[in-house]
């Protein structure tokens, strides 16, 4: 049998290598201290698993969930979202609860684009954006995101016939993987952008929440009009240490959710209704797991970069996600920096061309590794000597 082209149009899995000398290096023993995936070490907070005990007990959650989720579920969204961003939303219209925001962002490409469609999308990116382009046949025409625009998209540099041509901009901040931060003025110019060109607006906010130094996340929706164009994806992944249970939320242009609605109804079955019933509980109950958690990413935070400043390489500290970028020295590609480092120190980290052509020449450095790792790796980079590059 012939498989379907867009199973051969994935990216084929570019880090072979750095898998395989970790592998190897796991085998022989060596004790490799990764900071590569972004999956919060901590546990979920007691109370909130606490709530999933008792729910599972409850015989109308052994049955078929809504794919819209219950409606207290999208009621407690609407809550948060008020008391964390001043928004007022429609439970029933403006609010769908996801399973993951990875599920929504993925099937947001079947509701919003044809084959022959554009979509905007960032590079370096988290891959879904453009893997659910390609899966609906559209194509991604790549906003790079680079030191000089502050990793925020030029809007002037797209040409007018492809804003034209263009349905929707995904967008990301705070940023995987480049740590940065977008403000109220710049969701102004993609607001004034996206009206001009006729373009849905897919934010992204997974990392909202995680913050540092108390910074304050804006909603794209708190923005004047921004709900006439756009929704946002948030996530209860990160903040709440809940990747394991899935849970997110679309929220936004009603319009927008409703279509999200539609494809997700003819494909699943919603969030298993106990785990909803977490969600509500992390969302409603008192904040202090998240401010919790950024102390200690804040900490990690803080080693990660001076144990980079020390071997020589250029950081700007993030003011949000649990992400640390740094540029690789001259003469070296990400993959091959990263490459030397876990060949001679058994450290991982992950290559910035991993999130496209525009993240070369950088690695990414999760804040996710539990902390006597952190400080393992700390040890062994303080006496590595930083090899010449190959190429030279
Ligand atoms: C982790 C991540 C997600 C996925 O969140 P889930 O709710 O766990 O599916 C979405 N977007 C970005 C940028 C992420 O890094």
């Amino acid at each position: 049998m012939k498989y379907s082209d867009r199973l051969g149009k994935l990216a084929p899995y570019r880090f072979v290598e750095i898998s395989r000398i970790i592998a190897e290096k796991r085998a022989a023993g060596e004790d490799v201290v990764t900071f590569g995936i972004g999956d919060p070490d901590i546990p979920t907070p007691s109370h909130i698993i606490d709530r999933l005990i008792t729910a599972s007990w409850d015989l109308p959650n052994h049955r078929y969930p809504e794919s819209d989720g219950l409606p207290a579920m999208r009621k407690a969204i609407a809550t948060w979202y008020e008391r964390r961003f001043g928004v007022e939303l429609d439970p029933d219209k403006e609010v769908l609860p996801l399973i993951g925001a990875k599920e929504g962002i993925g099937h947001a490409a079947f509701c919003y684009l044809d084959p022959g469609d554009i979509a905007l999308v960032p590079d370096p990116a988290y891959p879904v954006y453009g893997v659910g382009t390609m899966f609906a046949g559209a194509e991604s025409y790549k906003m790079p995101l680079t030191e000089e625009n502050g990793w925020l998209p030029d809007l002037d540099a797209i040409p007018a016939e492809v804003a034209d041509r263009a349905k929707v901009m995904w967008l990301n901040y705070p940023n995987n993987p480049t740590g940065a931060v977008a403000g109220r003025d710049y969701f102004e110019k993609v607001i004034d952008f996206a009206r001009r060109h006729d373009i849905g607006v897919l934010h992204d906010a997974a990392y909202s929440e995680v913050v540092f130094d108390r910074y304050r996340t804006v909603s794209f929706l708190e923005l004047p009009n921004a709900r006439e164009l756009g929704i946002e994806f948030h996530s209860l992944s990160k903040c709440f240490n809940m990747t394991g249970w899935r849970v997110g939320m679309a929220v936004g242009n009603a319009d927008m959710i409703k279509a999200l609605f539609q494809i997700k109804a003819n494909l699943d079955s919603g969030i298993p209704q106990a785990i909803q019933e977490m969600a509500m509980e992390a969302l409603l109950e008192p904040q202090n797991p998240i401010q919790e958690n950024n102390d200690l990413y804040q900490r990690r935070r803080h080693k990660e970069i001076e144990l980079l400043k020390r071997i020589g390489l250029r950081v700007i500290p993030p003011q949000a996600s649990l992400y640390v970028w740094a540029r690789v020295p001259d003469g070296f590609t990400s993959a091959e920096f990263a490459q030397r480092l876990l060949e001679e120190t058994a450290i991982v980290v992950t290559p910035g061309s991993s999130y496209g052509q525009y993240g070369e020449g950088y690695i990414r450095l999760s804040l996710t590794t539990p902390d006597e790792q952190v400080d393992k790796g700390v040890e062994r980079l303080a006496s590595w000597k930083m090899p010449a590059p190959s190429r030279s």
